[in-house]
C-alpha cells in the first residue's frame, strides 16, 4: 500500500479532528487543515503532496468542500468521509465526486463495528421471523445526529437481511425494528442489537472505549483508498468482510 504522506483534514478543531492530529503526529504524517468557518476554504497554495482528504465535520460542510475540490484541476484526491447524519443532498455531492476520485463513506471506522454488522446480517437472515429486533445506541451529550449513523446502518442491515431471507410476509415486519437513542455524559459510543424470540435472546454489543479507535480506522481507510479507482467504497471493502 502507498505510504500516507500528507492528509488534508476537514473538521480539525473538533473532537475527532484533534484525535486525528494526535495520531498523525505519532506516525510522522503531516496534516493540512481545511478551514470550515465561516465557509469552507481549501489551503492556498494547494499542497502538492496531499494523499487524501479526511473529513470529520458536519453535513453542511461536505457539499461545500466537494464543490471546492471539483473546482480545482485534476488529479482529485481520494476522500474519506467520517461525518454521520448525511443528507440526501450531501450524498449526491459525494456521488458526483466518486466520478472523479475514490471516496469512502463510513458511519463507523472501527473493525469491531464492521464485524458486528456482519454478525447482525447473519443473525437477521438465519433467525426465524418470530424473533423481534431492537437497537439501542448510547452516545455523549454533544452528538448531533439522532439516531447515530451506525445505528441507522445496523437497522438497514437487519431490514435488508430479513427482506432477503423472509420476504415481507413475516410475523416481524422489518418496519417494526426500532432504534432507541440515549444521550448521556461523555459516552464515546455503544451499540447493542437485541434479537428476542421464543425462549431465547441474542444480544450483540459493541463499545468504543476511546476516539482513537475511529482515528486508527480512518487512517487504515485512508491508506487503503489511495490505491483505488474512482468509485464509492465502504469499510467492508477495506476489511474485506
Ligand atoms: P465536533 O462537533 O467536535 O467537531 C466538528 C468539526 O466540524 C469542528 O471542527 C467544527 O468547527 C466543524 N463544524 C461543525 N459544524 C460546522 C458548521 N456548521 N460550519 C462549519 N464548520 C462546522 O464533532 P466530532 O465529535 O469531532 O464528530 C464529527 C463528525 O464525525 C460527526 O458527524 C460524528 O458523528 C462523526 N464521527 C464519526 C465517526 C466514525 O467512525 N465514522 C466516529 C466519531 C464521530
Amino acid at each position: 500500500m502507498p505510504k500516507l504522506e500528507n492528509i488534508l483534514l476537514v473538521g480539525a478543531s473538533g473532537r475527532m479532528g484533534n484525535c486525528v492530529q494526535t495520531l498523525a503526529q505519532e506516525r510522522g504524517i503531516s496534516i493540512q487543515k481545511c478551514t470550515t468557518r465561516p465557509c469552507v476554504q481549501l489551503p492556498s497554495p494547494w499542497p502538492s503532496d496531499v494523499s487524501v482528504v479526511i473529513d470529520f465535520s458536519c453535513d453542511s460542510v461536505i457539499g461545500q468542500m466537494v464543490a471546492k475540490l471539483l473546482e480545482r484541476r485534476p488529479p482529485f484526491p481520494p476522500l474519506v468521509v467520517g461525518t454521520t447524519g448525511l443528507s440526501n443532498d450531501t450524498m449526491e455531492s459525494i456521488k458526483l465526486y466518486t466520478q472523479r476520485a475514490a471516496c469512502l463513506v463510513a458511519s463507523n471506522f472501527s473493525l469491531g463495528i464492521a464485524i458486528l454488522r456482519a454478525c447482525v446480517r447473519l443473525a437477521a437472515a438465519k433467525l426465524p421471523d418470530a424473533f423481534e429486533a431492537e437497537i439501542i445506541e448510547i452516545h455523549h451529550r454533544h452528538k448531533r445526529d439522532i439516531p447515530s449513523g451506525t445505528a441507522q446502518s445496523l437497522l438497514n442491515d437487519i431490514r435488508d437481511a430479513q427482506m432477503l431471507s423472509h420476504g415481507a410476509s413475516g410475523e416481524t415486519t422489518p418496519e417494526s425494528v426500532k432504534i432507541h437513542s440515549l444521550r448521556m455524559a461523555s459516552v464515546v459510543g455503544e451499540h447493542q442489537v437485541i434479537l428476542a424470540g421464543p425462549g431465547e435472546q441474542l444480544r450483540l454489543v459493541h463499545q468504543a472505549e476511546n476516539r482513537s479507535v475511529f482515528a486508527h480506522g480512518a487512517f487504515h481507510a485512508a491508506q487503503w483508498i489511495c490505491g483505488q479507482n474512482p468509485g464509492l467504497y465502504h469499510m467492508e471493502d477495506v476489511f474485506g468482510i
